[in-house]
Order: C-alpha cells, then structure tokens, then sequence
C-alpha cells in the first residue's frame, strides 16, 4: 500500500483530455474540480440537468458517451452501481476508447464487476483502474476526497496526479479491484462502529449519563472511534455533524446499506465471517427500507435505536 503525499504538486503539471461520465452528486463535483485544475473535461451524463451544472462550472458537455471518450488520454466514471458500470464500460468505453488510455472508475461497485471490466479493458490495451472514494458530496466539490486505487503501479503512477486534482489522499493498494475491496472493508467498519457509537450514547442517557460529559470520558478513553469524534451522531456534542442538522446531508443511509451489502456478498465469496458488519447490514436495512430514512444520513440510525 503505498500514501502518495506529492500527487498534489504533480497534479499542477500535465493538463489532459479527459472523459467524465456520471455528473451526479459526486461527479459533478469531482469533474468541476478537474475543469479548475486546467484539465480539457468532456463531461456526459443522462441527465440534461446534471450536464448544464457541469457546463456551468467550467465542463464540456457533450451529448452522448461515446464524445466522452473519444480521443481522450483519460476516462473517469463515477456511477450509481455495477450495472451501470459494466453497461457503461462495454457499449462505451470499450468500443471507443484508444488503446493507451486511462480508463478510471470511481463508483462504488461489487469486487467482481470492477474486476470483469479491467479484464475487458486490459483485452483492448486500454489501461484500468478501480478508485472508489471516501468522503461525501461536499469533499467531492471541496476536492478533499481519499481515493482507494486498484490497479497496476503504471496504472496508479498515471491515475495518481488526476485524482490528486480531486482529493486529498491517493493510497495504492494493490492490483485491480482492491481499490474495492478496500473501500467495502472500511464501509463495513464504519456502518458497524456507527451502530455501536449509536447504542452506547443511548444506553448512557438510559443510565443518567449526561452525554456531553460521557462524550468527554470517552473521547479520551478507549472507545474512542471515527463515528463519534468526527461525526457523533448526537446533535450539539462533538464536533459540527450531520446530526446538529437534522440528519440531513451527510452520507445518506440508503448508500451505507448498498455498501453494507456489497460487504456482505464479498464476505460470502471470500468465506469471510463477519456477525458484526452483518449485523450492520441487517439494522441499516430496517432503517434505510422498513423505515424509509433511506435519504438520511446514515448516523440517523441512532433514533431507531430508541425504544422511549
Ligand atoms: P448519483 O445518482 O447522484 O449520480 C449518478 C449519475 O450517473 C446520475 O447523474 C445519473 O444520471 C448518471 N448515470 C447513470 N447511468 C448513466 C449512463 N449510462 N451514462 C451517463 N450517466 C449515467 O450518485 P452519486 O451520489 O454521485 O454516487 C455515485 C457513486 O459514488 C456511487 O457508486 C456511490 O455509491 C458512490 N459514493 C457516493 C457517495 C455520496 O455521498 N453520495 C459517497 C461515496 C461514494
């Protein structure tokens, strides 16, 4: 695994072509950043909306995928999900792309998928890449997104600068897909230390505890974790976080789920046990669908986890 700390700098340098496909909450952040670090970017998405966004903020728009990726040095997608992906990669990027070029994809999709499209890539001498990213909407348009890269070392040596224009880490870490694997392991981690941050805040207001004072305790104790010093699910303790707002904005529920359940189909081809991320899995569903908060922000959770 390999930290690159001067992909910013490196980044200043080559201004490329570059495709963008999938101008969503996240795309349209992250292709606004390549256009102001100087990059060409010819921008596609289905939506008519999303392509006059991308115009807006210094894009192409071009009017099919197919502009998007001809003749370019580099292709980026950031899709809802594997099937879009792999649609994307065969009827696109694959017929259209020139041998040679860096193809990119930065949705959050199943190991296999990520892996069957590098191989169809790779087939056409065109050269893949998995970069699924930490971080939500406002690090995408705040360009402080963490890639996870899967790929070959020439892959991540030429993925690494233009990612470097939209984030603030560029980790290796190792051949294609595991840029996925990587991004499923720490979603996995995250949905289950959520939930356990959730119940234990409300099991200390059951005992009596005032929560600003256990925040205290136990921010500089052993149970110290992400989910309650960066993003308590608590309104007004801890730092700013989605709770102080409602549960809105944020990291929606309904895609802590979808990454929940990428987690446990990879758990189950790997033969990996996991109760806990499956435990996860079952209690973001209950909240996300049974309840219908999918839209929330996923440390919402914690008021399904109060019986009154
Ligand atoms: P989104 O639904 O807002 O955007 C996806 C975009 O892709 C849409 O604008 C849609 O019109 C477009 N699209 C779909 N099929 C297309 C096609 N064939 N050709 C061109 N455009 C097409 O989703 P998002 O929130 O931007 O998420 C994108 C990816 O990033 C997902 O895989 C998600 O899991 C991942 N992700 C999201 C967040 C987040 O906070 N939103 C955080 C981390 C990772």
């Amino acid at each position: 695994m390999r930290l690159s700390k001067n992909a910013k700098a490196s980044g200043k340098d080559a201004k490329m072509k570059i495709g963008f496909i999938g101008l969503g909450n996240m795309g349209g952040g992250m292709a606004a950043n390549l256009a102001k670090a100087g990059h060409e970017v010819h921008a596609f998405d289905l939506s008519g909306e999303a392509l006059a966004r991308a115009g807006e903020a210094g894009c192409h728009p071009v009017s099919d995928a197919a502009e998007a990726v001809n003749n370019m040095e580099v292709v980026v997608t950031m899709l809802p999900a594997g099937a879009h992906v792999r649609k994307v990669y065969e009827y696109e990027v694959i017929i259209n792309a020139n041998p040679g070029t860096l193809v990119i994809d930065c949705s959050t999709i199943d190991v296999d998928s990520a892996r069957d499209v590098a191989t169809m890539a790779e087939a056409k001498g065109l050269v893949p890449v998995d970069a699924p990213v930490s971080g939500g909407i406002a690090a995408a348009n705040g360009g402080t997104l963490t890639f996870m890269v899967g790929g070959s070392d020439d892959g991540f040596k030429r993925a690494e600068p233009i990612l470097a224009d939209m984030g603030k880490a560029v980790i290796h870490a190792g051949g294609n897909g595991a840029g996925q694997a990587a991004k499923i392991c720490n979603n996995m981690l995250l949905g289950a230390s959520m939930v356990a941050t959730c119940e234990t805040f409300k099991m200390a207001e059951k005992l009596g505890l005032d929560l600003q004072n256990f925040y205290d305790i136990s921010s500089k104790a052993s149970g110290q974790n992400w989910s309650m010093t960066s993003y308590c699910p608590v309104p007004g303790v801890g730092p700013q976080s989605p709770a102080d707002n409602g549960y809105e904005g944020g990291f929606a529920a309904a895609l802590m789920l979808k990454d929940l359940r990428l987690a446990m189909e990879a758990a189950e081809s790997a033969g990996a046990d996991v109760p806990m991320g499956a435990e996860a899995a079952k209690l973001y569903e209950q909240y996300a669908e049974a309840q219908g908060q999918g839209g929330k922000d996923f440390s919402g959770i914690i008021n399904m986890l109060d019986k009154g």
